[in-house]
């Protein structure tokens, strides 16, 4: 099972990563995007890890203070979207203080569909969706097939940096690197980028 702590590991993993790597994504920004996603991740996992409880009572009031901080302190798409991910994971979390595989499931799930309530996105739009959605399929086929939570995250993960490669022939149809039109063509996606890391960060809390 996956514990209160072992989340704020995973965010305080996802804050280190996106310090890590913040250059890298405002590269990949800066081609198809106004270069900014790296900094603005920066910031909100700098808030988020901020105004956290260390020792949160429950799952759900740990992620609804995550996405509410989020959107509150990234202006870009990315924030509001993130943001939602993790109020609707919060909401479905509830009262719980430990999460086995089927309730971690749940609630990545209800975060991705917030995603998508919000933005819109589909398969192939070359989002954050492209890395996240294949990444919980993945999970949840590896837990299905008998692997425990650390080994379906670590599948996951691989998915989720499969599905980020995947964007780089895709034009963009959602977000501001839609406006290039067929110049988003042969980069990556930032998001997918960032999205990544966050699925690794989980793999890495919950190893
Ligand atoms: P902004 O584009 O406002 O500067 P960021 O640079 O922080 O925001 O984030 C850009 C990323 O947000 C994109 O790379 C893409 O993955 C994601 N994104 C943008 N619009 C959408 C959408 N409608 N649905 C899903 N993801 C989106
Ligand atoms: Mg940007
Ligand atoms: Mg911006």
């Amino acid at each position: 099972a996956v514990s209160l702590g072992q989340l704020v590991d995973w965010l305080s993993s996802f804050r280190d990563a996106v310090h890590e790597h913040g250059a890298y994504l405002t590269e990949l920004d800066s081609a198809i995007g106004d270069a900014d996603h790296g900094a603005n991740l920066i910031r909100g996992m700098d808030a988020v890890m901020a105004a956290l409880d260390p020792a949160p009572p429950t799952a759900g009031e740990l992620l609804k203070k995550v996405g509410m901080t989020l959107v509150t302190s990234v202006g870009g798409a990315s924030g509001p979207l993130y943001g939602t991910f993790f109020l609707r994971a919060g909401a479905v979390a509830g009262d719980a203080t430990d999460l086995d595989g089927d309730g971690l499931v749940a609630l990545l799930r209800a975060g991705l569909e917030g995603i998508v309530a919000r933005g819109k996105a589909e398969a192939g739009d070359k989002t954050m969706y492209d890395a996240l959605a294949p990444a919980l399929d993945a999970f949840e086929s590896a837990l299905g097939g008998g692997s425990g939570v650390a080994g379906a995250t670590r599948a996951a993960a691989d998915a989720a940096a499969a599905g980020r490669d995947a964007t780089e022939p895709l034009q963009a149809l959602k977000g501001r690197a839609s406006y290039l039109g067929e110049r988003s063509i042969g980069h990556i996606d930032p998001g997918a980028a960032s999205a990544a890391l966050l699925v690794a960060a989980l793999a890495e809390a919950v190893d």
